[in-house]
């Protein structure tokens, strides 16, 4: 640690600069504490206080804007940055309102951003909002839930130039082709921007943009926003138009390429990759049974238990800082700023410790079960008398080479008439409470420590999936004695059993939640729910099954056929139409 770390030696020669330079400087190292009598010093300068934005205040942005555009500065850096302009604009607000002026129309525009209805994550989005603030755009952000006609209601009531939509889980992809379709139906002309961590350039091609006539856009992640809106709301209207017509013509290919794609792949029947099912053999292979079945729930867990199962390398690629833990604190690049980003992070997770930010309840479960064919029945007791509850997984349909196996999380349960086996579930969030924190500090002007606590709480929820994990194998279900592992151990997965989250990639389909929170009664113990689009609520929460063979392993189901989407509609009793809906993302052809 080369004393960044520590409690460095605050140099304060920059005091002396003139006042434009201690303002840049400021924004530049995202220096809050002088920003009010600096603020007001330069105020006294300028004829109008509104020159202190457009003058000093832009500048400086501007080359905070330069900066991170040329890898020189980092998205923490940025969010920082956006706090002291934020706090300082926000010391000038009312000195302009008294001058009443008119020509206060400072912005670059005016863009609207929401995470979609039945979503609930907004990470990615507030950080695209701080980013397009930074670079004076006004931004509207009606936060997360919102359905499509509130989207476009006040996107007309507000005169806004561009919509951003958000979305974290598959579902949303289907809502964000229905709100394309809606800016159709409602004659939209402004561009409609697509990001988020379950949207891609291939699915805005093929399912969003032919929806809408005017343009779509696929946005990578905050560091494309700015040129993207850029370009969009250019004065430079040959600009605007060749990147518009590149951008169609990109997804065009894209589209043809996919068809060509798609026909070429190789699927089987449904029948027959069954009969390509992994094949355990439960002949000489007795499931371990749990110490306990039924249901536990916690209302409160310690926080300071979780702290060391925290995998970090997902907490910095959510600031965007690119490499993995630890040795990311060392890199030539990035290191300095993530080193600053963990020390920031340590003494939130103490206050959060230390203060009970957040409330942490779980509920898990194990019960005995069953596999029937995909479906895996669950029974109320050993006896295996009374079926309480039948999940629905699905199973891979493209052609495998010889000697591969056509997956289903089904394989990895013994099946009826063999030998008693058993399938566990979890719930946990780390989520309560955290709303008051969030509003706190966005009310304080400062984002920086609003996505702080945010992504720490998705750290936590993580870290609680994996320490609650390692109690059921070692513990619960007792099949396990692991005390030699250590927590990295833990975080690359070197024990026996899963955790599969519904919603990924081998058992990709939402709804089945509903029947996990069912079985482990989350309603009637725990704060957590679940949205109309099946994204668990609050953000911070995790759920999953538990398997415990030893042979069970992750895999993604891909694509598949009619065929398996008609079985699984009719094992689900759902219409097609529904059963298409929910799997859009997985379909190898198009619905009608
Ligand atoms: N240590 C990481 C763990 C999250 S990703 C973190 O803190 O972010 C790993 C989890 O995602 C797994 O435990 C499982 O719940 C889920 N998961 C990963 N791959 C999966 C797959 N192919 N199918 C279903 N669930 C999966």
């Amino acid at each position: 640690v080369k004393g960044d770390g520590k409690k460095r030696e605050v140099d304060l020669s920059w005091r002396e600069l003139p006042v434009n330079k201690r303002l840049e400087h400021a924004l530049v190292k995202g220096v809050v504490d002088y920003i009010d009598e600096d603020t007001e010093e330069a105020r006294l300068g300028f004829d109008k206080p509104l020159e202190v934005i457009e003058g000093p205040l832009m500048d400086g942005m501007n080359i905070v804007g330069d900066l991170f555009g040329s890898g020189k500065m980092f998205l923490p850096q940025v969010v920082k940055s956006a706090r002291v302009m934020k706090t300082s604009v926000a010391y000038l607000t009312p000195f302009i309102e008294q001058e009443k002026s008119k020509d206060d129309d400072r912005s670059k525009g005016k863009i609207l951003l929401a995470t979609v209805k039945g979503d609930v994550h907004d990470i990615g989005k507030n950080i695209v909002g701080v980013v397009l603030g930074c670079n004076n755009y006004d931004i509207i952000d009606l936060g997360v839930m919102v359905p499509a006609d509130r989207i476009l209601d006040t996107a007309i009531q507000e005169k806004v130039d561009i919509i951003g939509l958000s979305g974290l889980i598959t579902p949303s992809l289907d809502e964000m082709v229905h709100v394309a379709r809606e800016m159709k139906r409602r004659n939209f002309k402004i561009p409609l921007l697509v990001g988020g961590a379950t949207t891609s350039k291939v699915h805005t091609a093929v399912k969003v943009e032919p929806q809408y006539p005017g343009v779509t856009v696929h946005v990578l992640d905050a560091s494309r926003c700015v040129g993207v809106v850029g370009t969009l709301l250019s004065d430079n209207e040959d600009q605007r138009s060749d990147y518009i017509l590149e951008i169609k013509d990109q997804y065009e290919k894209m589209r043809k390429q996919r068809a060509g794609q798609m026909s070429a792949k190789q699927f089987l029947p449904l029948a027959e990759a069954r009969a390509n099912a992994f094949k355990l053999n439960f002949q000489d292979y007795q499931p371990p049974r749990p110490n306990f079945t039924g249901v536990k729930t916690w209302q409160t867990y310690d926080l300071a238990l979780l702290r060391d199962y925290i995998d970090w390398t997902p907490f910095f690629s959510s600031w965007q800082l690119a490499g993995k833990y630890p040795a990311i604190l060392e890199d030539q690049i990035v290191g300095t700023e993530a080193r600053r980003l963990f020390l920031d992070a340590q003494n939130m997770l103490d206050q959060i410790i230390a203060g009970n930010w957040i409330t942490a309840q779980a509920s898990i479960g194990i019960f005995p079960a069953q596999s029937a064919g995909d479906d895996v029945v669950i029974f109320a007791a050993e006896g295996r008398e009374e079926r309480i509850k039948t999940l629905h997984f699905l199973r891979q349909q493209r052609q495998k080479a010889p000697g591969q196996f056509n997956l289903s999380l089904a394989d990895f349960i013994a099946p009826l008439e063999s030998v008693p086996d058993y399938i566990g579930a979890f719930a946990v969030t780390t989520g309560i409470g955290i709303e008051k924190w969030v509003k706190k500090f966005e009310e304080e002007n400062d984002d920086y420590s609003a996505i702080m606590v945010k992504a720490l709480a998705d750290r936590l929820v993580e870290a609680f999936a994996e320490h609650m994990h390692a109690r059921v194998r070692n513990e619960f279900w007792g099949y396990a004695n692991e005390s030699a592992l250590t927590a990295n151990d833990l975080i690359s997965e070197k024990y026996q059993g899963i955790r599969p989250a519904p919603g990924y990639p081998a058992c990709p389909e939402h709804t089945e939640k509903k029947s996990l929170f069912e079985l482990l009664e989350v309603q009637d113990h725990i704060q957590m729910e679940l949205t109309e689009h099946y994204a668990m609520y609050p953000a911070a929460s995790v759920s999953g099954w538990y398997f415990s063979h030893p042979q069970s392993k992750y895999f993604g189901i891909g694509q598949i056929s009619r065929d398996q989407v008609l079985d699984y509609a009719r094992r689900k009793s759902m219409s097609i139409t529904e059963a298409e809906k929910w799997m859009a993302p997985l379909l190898n052809y198009e619905p009608e």
